[in-house]
Parts: C-alpha cells; sequence; structure tokens
C-alpha cells in the first residue's frame, strides 16, 4: 500500500462507488475514505428502475440497495449524501462541496456516472415527460403510468424498450418511436432487431421505426395529453411520454480540474488502470472513456459490470497493488418475456451463427447468435440462455476458434461443445 495514503475522496454516491469503497476495505485501506453523492439515496442498483421498482407498489419495491445500509458506518466510511462537490483540486488535494465546506483528499475517484440526454421538444419539466435515471425519476414515472393510459417511448434503445415492456405489462396501451431503422441499432445486427421488432409487435406495442416526430404538440388547459405527428402519417395521442436517447458523461467537474477528456464522446479519459491525465485522480462507471483490448479508439461502457470493475480496478490500483485484468464484458437486459444477455463488445461484420430457434411468438424463445471473426467468437446475444452463454466464456476469453456448424448442433449442449472446442484449442488442433 502507498506508504502515505491516509485520505480518499470519492466522488458521487452510486454503483462504481459503493463498490470501489468496499474495495478499498477489503484491500486493508485503514485511512479515511469519503464519499459523497447529490442524490439523497446511499448507493442503490439502477437496472431495476426500469424493471421490478418500475412495476411495483410503494408497499412492495424490491431492496436495490449495493451494499447493506449500515455496511457504511460498520466500515467507518464517511457517506455525506445530498451534496454536490462542485470543484477539485488535484494538485492541491482540495475539493469544494454544495455546503461551502472543503475536504482533502491524496487520492480522489470520480463516479460521477451520467445525465439522460434531453430533447427540446420534451422539456423534463413539462406535463406528462419522464426521462429515468434515479430512483426519484423511477417512482414518479410509476405514479403517472398507474393514471396512464397511452405511454409513447421515445428512443429504442435498451432503456426505453425496458420501460415499453413494463408498462405495457402494466396494462398501458404503447407506442415506441424509434428515429433510426431499427430498434438497438448500436448493439445488435440487423437479424437480432429485426427477431425483437417482431417480438415487441407480437406483445401488442405498437413501434414506428425511422420516424423522428415531425410534429409535437403539448398539452393545453383543455386537452391533457401530447400529440405526436410522425413523417409517416401516423399520429400518437398520449398522456405520458418518456424520452430515451441516450446519455451524456457527467463530465463537468474533471473538466474544471483539468483532466483530459475524450472529445469523441465527452467521457473522462482513463487508462487500463482507470488512472486519469492526473496521477491522484481515478474514474470508474459511466463517467468514464477507456481503451479496451486492441481497440483503436477509447469508448464509453454504460452497463453495471463495468461500473463494478472499474470500481474494483482503480480502488485497488489506488492502493499501490496490480488488479486482476478486467472481466470479459458482459451486459444483460429483461424485456418482452426475455432475459437477453450479451457477451463481448458489438463489432462491424461479424458473421452470426444461431444455436436455437429466431421464433418471436414463442411463449420462451431460447437461442443465441454468436458473433465470429475468423471463426473466433467476439460478441454473443443469448435470448434465455444465460446457462449456456456462461458456458462458452472461455472460447471468448481464450480466443478459440470454433466450428460454426458443431455450436449450431443443439443436440450437443453447450457446455460439451464449449469443453471439446478448448480442449481441441488446448492441443493446438485446429476443430
Ligand atoms: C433505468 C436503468 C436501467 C439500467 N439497466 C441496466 C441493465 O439492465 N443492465 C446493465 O448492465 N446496466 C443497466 N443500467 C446501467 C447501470 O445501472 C449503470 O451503468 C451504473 O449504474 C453506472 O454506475 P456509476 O456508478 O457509473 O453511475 P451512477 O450509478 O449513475 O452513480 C453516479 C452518481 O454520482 C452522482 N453525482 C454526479 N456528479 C456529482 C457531483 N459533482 N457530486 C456528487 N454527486 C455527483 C449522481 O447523481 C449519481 O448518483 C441501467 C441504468 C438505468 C438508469
Amino acid at each position: 500500500m502507498t506508504e502515505t495514503l491516509s485520505s480518499i475522496l470519492i466522488v458521487g454516491a452510486g454503483q462504481a462507488a459503493a463498490v470501489a469503497a468496499a474495495t478499498l476495505r477489503d484491500q486493508g485501506f485503514e485511512g479515511k475514505i469519503t464519499l459523497i453523492g447529490d442524490e439523497t439515496h446511499a448507493p442503490y442498483e439502477r437496472p431495476p428502475l426500469s424493471k421490478d421498482v418500475l412495476a411495483a407498489t410503494p408497499e412492495n419495491e424490491p431492496a436495490i440497495d449495493v451494499k447493506p445500509i449500515d455496511f457504511y458506518s460498520i466500515a467507518d466510511i464517511d457517506l455525506r449524501l445530498g451534496l454536490r462537490v462542485e470543484s477539485i483540486d488535484p494538485v492541491a488535494g482540495t475539493a469544494e462541496l454544495s455546503d461551502n465546506s472543503q475536504v482533502m483528499f491524496d487520492q480522489c475517484l470520480l463516479t460521477t456516472g451520467g445525465t439522460a440526454r434531453f430533447i427540446e421538444a420534451f422539456p423534463e419539466d413539462a406535463p406528462g415527460v419522464f426521462y429515468l435515471r434515479t430512483l426519484d425519476d423511477a417512482h414518479a414515472l410509476r405514479t403517472a403510468l398507474k393514471y396512464s393510459k397511452h405511454l409513447a417511448v421515445i428512443g429504442g434503445g435498451f432503456l426505453g424498450l425496458e420501460v415499453a415492456s413494463t408498462a405495457h405489462k402494466m396494462g398501458v396501451a404503447v407506442s415506441v418511436i424509434e428515429a433510426t431503422d431499427r430498434v438497438l441499432s448500436r448493439v445488435a445486427p440487423p437479424t437480432f432487431s429485426d427477431w425483437l421488432q417482431q417480438r415487441i409487435v407480437h406483445t401488442g406495442l405498437s413501434l414506428h421505426l425511422g420516424n423522428a416526430p415531425a410534429s409535437i404538440t403539448p398539452p393545453t388547459d383543455i386537452k391533457a395529453s401530447w400529440d405526436i405527428r410522425l413523417p409517416d402519417e401516423h399520429h400518437i395521442v398520449a398522456d405520458t411520454v418518456m424520452v430515451s436517447v441516450g446519455l451524456s458523461a457527467n463530465s463537468a467537474l474533471a473538466r474544471q480540474g483539468g483532466l483530459d477528456i475524450d472529445p469523441n464522446n465527452g467521457g473522462i479519459l482513463v487508462n487500463e488502470q482507470c488512472q486519469t491525465s492526473q496521477a491522484n485522480v481515478y474514474a470508474a462507471g459511466d463517467c468514464t472513456s477507456q481503451i479496451r483490448g486492441n481497440a483503436a479508439q477509447a469508448s464509453r461502457l454504460e452497463s453495471w459490470q463495468n461500473a463494478n470493475e472499474q470500481a474494483r480496478i482503480a480502488a485497488t490500483h489506488m492502493l499501490g497493488k496490480d488488479p486482476a485484468p478486467a472481466a470479459y464484458p458482459w451486459f444483460w437486459t429483461d424485456q418482452f418475456g426475455c432475459n437477453i444477455q450479451m457477451l463481448g463488445l458489438p463489432e462491424p461484420d461479424l458473421n452470426y451463427v444461431i444455436r436455437g430457434e429466431l421464433d418471436p411468438k414463442a411463449e420462451t424463445p431460447k437461442f443465441i447468435m454468436l458473433g465470429l471473426r475468423n471463426d473466433v467468437p467476439r460478441y454473443a446475444i443469448a435470448v434465455n440462455a444465460g446457462g449456456d452463454l456462461r458456458a462458452l466464456r472461455t472460447l471468448f476469453e481464450k480466443g478459440v476458434c470454433i466450428n460454426p456448424n458443431e455450436f449450431t448442433d443443439t443436440s450437443v449442449t453447450a457446455r460439451a461443445f464449449a469443453k471439446s472446442a478448448t480442449a481441441a484449442h488446448n492441443a493446438g488442433q485446429p476443430n
């Protein structure tokens, strides 16, 4: 451990912050840990906000704390909520807070997350308009959906589709409006988007692709709904609008502190150890931009696993130790009766092979779409097949060349297939 390290400041009290604080204590750091968050809740998991929390009632809401609430006092972590860090000075090792107090630090970890991107036509304080990032946002949307007849979801990405799916289950009519010509266009190949689109329509939602609203008329004193006209002549009348068109990294504090920001995506630039351009300041989670693997360019990853992994790596490295490398990227989403998991990162021009049936009307569809480059798995999307995907993980990690025909043969279990492909790889045989 670094001899002189006696105080660590963590800015932002979300997923990455809680995991980093726990890692610091697990790794034996006995100095002062101050964790400052501008929300009034102790660190909580965001994934349930668009799923179980949205569907729950206030009485049966699931517990979503990242750590049990007494963890912070037991671990002697100074958790201060409802406070913003307004500025940092990495050289002086000081941070100014919104209550005009100051915190001194030897090292600082920025885990400031991101902010939902706004569309001017749907101001966040307009009646019936919702953006979803925080627990308070989820509570407000849930209350609205309880009385809503028609929800318009603007944006066919993960978050928008999860909310659409949950709202539909709650009995609300849902229209999804996506400006590009397919859903999940940034993360899924066209075949998968096409399958999911068919499932969405089969479930009973209305889906409008390639359509940015042509005209939007807000509610008036005599009409309580939004009128959204699409270029294809469709006319949607919705009492509730949920906008989900992406996330901007919260990097203003880093910029003010003189840290390097990625000009391409606005994230805080970090190296493999999650260190920023200032050696005593680290960053982890949704606010970062990092070069991964052999990628030529840094990129942002907005995922639960990335927040946890970067927090672990940053905290370990802050203590002068060598962190184990990040786990292979993994993501999940729950929507339309499907648990969808992704392994790896999407890449253009992969050759996709499919194991299982692409039946969008099946009660519980089950398949894996495996993206190969030169027969080596690079990216996979598994629908209701998380166990099988776990069995394939080693192929990704070791860069095992596979036989695509053997992969698609469902008479052999995924586990047995992965075992034999790995054995052939280890023995240096072509598969
Ligand atoms: C509704 C929803 C559903 C999701 N579903 C999934 C899913 O199914 N699967 C998945 O892999 N990922 C999912 N995610 C993404 C995942 O939750 C995030 O990637 C993760 O929460 C990122 O953690 P973080 O610590 O980087 O940021 P956050 O958890 O957002 O925490 C950042 C905190 O810092 C605070 N903050 C910012 N600036 C300051 C400041 N200057 N001073 C003090 N505090 C500050 C913010 O208010 C916030 O509380 C979902 C996200 C949302 C919103």
